[in-house]
């Protein structure tokens, strides 16, 4: 059965458990120590606040195997927060964590007058229906290396990506009905159990 971890140091945790409860055949765990890295078929890093995310998964020694790990093949998705801690460049802040997915992100893009919206869209490669959009003081991407490919632009801006193992989104799935991107996941990861990836911490 695929083993779904779910990083859970802080922010929306809960929220992507209950998607995944909803679907059939996979197992959910909660990640809070390094060694669990390795007992997992793939990771949700979820929103929250990259700062305190960040600062954590150093702290708990985490960050180098999992940059380690996701750069090994370890599928990945971030939603929000979890797509600025993937980021390898963030353009209003000299931070940079994970340092994996080939994007400049902006923090905070939307400003404080949209701080939290709602939209629709269809993205043909995730859905056939039109997908719920939530976002919440939500990040998007200005710059794409040419390893990345495009899944979403709202608006002129781009807020969901792929790069090879890694899935990236600016808004929140888990905060909606709709479990197209989280069964999206689950299939990427099934297109991965295959490939062996070194797996050391
Ligand atoms: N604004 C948050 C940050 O910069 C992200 C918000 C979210 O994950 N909903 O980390």
């Amino acid at each position: 059965m695929i083993k779904i971890g779910i990083l859970a140091l802080q922010g929306a945790v809960i929220e992507h458990i209950q998607s995944l409860n909803k679907i059939e055949d996979i197992l959910v765990v909660e990640v809070k120590r390094a060694e669990q890295l390795l007992e997992i078929d793939g990771l949700i890093i979820p929103g929250g606040e990259s700062t305190a995310i960040g600062k954590l998964l150093r702290e708990y020694n985490m960050m180098e195997p999992l940059k380690r790990l996701i750069n090994s093949g370890l599928p990945v998705w971030g939603t929000c927060a979890g797509m600025i801690l993937l980021a390898k460049a963030i353009v209003n802040d000299e931070e940079v964590y994970l340092d994996v997915l080939d994007v400049s992100v902006r923090r905070n893009a939307y400003g404080s007058q949209l701080d939290s919206f709602q939209s629709s869209a269809m993205i043909e490669k995730v859905a056939e229906h039109d997908i719920p959009l939530i976002f919440i003081r939500a990040p998007y991407i200005e710059k794409c290396g040419p390893d990345v490919e495009i899944l979403l632009t709202l608006d002129g801006n781009i807020v969901a990506v792929e790069q090879d193992n890694i899935l990236a989104t600016s808004f929140h799935p888990e905060l909606t009905e709709d479990l197209s991107f989280h069964k999206f996941f689950i299939n990427k990861i099934k297109a991965f159990l295959g490939k062996s990836y070194a797996a050391s911490l």
